[in-house]
């Protein structure tokens, strides 16, 4: 079975789907971080994230792999690991670009297919239901206030967990700019030409703003006990 969670930044897609695979067995697949690996890569070897064909070109020649363990999912680039430098502020304001480009979707999308050969997965996105897999048995489209969002990342950043503290809070300051920033990264992933942001057609609503992550699972459980 095929679930696929998309959902604009923050929304709580990774956080969801990293628990309903462990609940149900599933093997999680975040598909942001490989075009976040692609960036990363760029940035460190000085490719010019405008530059189409020389982001394209990488992309190719990148071997990204991404594991699940005990310890949580890592990411290594041609086999060096890069687990925390996929998440800096500058690959937040540089992957959107890259994201963008048809062919780096290409490379992307292939190895998204690949990994899902295995089995059962709960893949994350933003175009999983209309582009990687139009034919998930399940399709999710989560979303969120902006501010509810911002707080949760602002959280996350500073080591709390928002799955054990809902109501966790962070600094105003660092909340408003992360708010900003998943705004603009928003409105860069869903105008885009190439498989922009937007829920599918057949896409199931979830409004996470005032849903606990354990939550949010139970409605997704339920849609996969209807869908066998
Ligand atoms: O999910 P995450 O915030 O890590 O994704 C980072 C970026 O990767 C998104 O803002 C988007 O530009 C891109 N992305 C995408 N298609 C996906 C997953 C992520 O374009 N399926």
């Amino acid at each position: 079975m095929i679930v696929a969670i998309d959902g604009p930044a923050g929304s709580g897609k990774s956080t969801v789907a990293r628990a309903l695979a462990a609940r149900e067995h599933l093997t999680y697949l975040d598909t942001g971080a490989m075009y976040r690996a692609v960036t990363c890569a760029a940035l460190e070897r000085g490719v010019d994230v405008s530059d189409a064909d020389a982001v394209a070109a990488l992309a190719r020649g990148l071997d990204i792999s991404l594991t699940a363990g005990a310890g949580g999912e890592r990411l290594t680039i041609d086999d060096e690991d890069r687990t925390a430098q996929i998440r800096t502020p500058e690959v937040d304001a540089n992957v959107s670009a890259v994201a963008a480009v048809p062919a780096v979707r290409e490379s992307m999308v292939a190895l998204q297919r690949k990994a899902a050969e295995a089995g059962d997965v709960v893949a994350e996105g933003r175009d999983i239901g209309t582009v990687v897999f139009p034919a998930a048995e399940v399709k999710v489209y989560l979303f969120a206030d902006p501010s509810a969002r911002a707080r949760r990342r602002a959280v996350q950043r500073q080591g709390g967990d928002t799955a054990k503290d809902a109501s966790a809070q962070a600094d105003a300051a660092e909340t408003a700019a992360i708010e900003a920033e998943l705004v603009a990264r928003d409105k860069a992933d869903s105008t885009r030409e190439a498989s922009p942001l937007k829920p599918a057609a057949d896409a199931v609503h979830i409004d996470s703003t005032d849903l606990t992550v354990d939550e949010v699972c139970d409605r997704i459980a339920a849609l996969m006990r209807e869908a066998r």
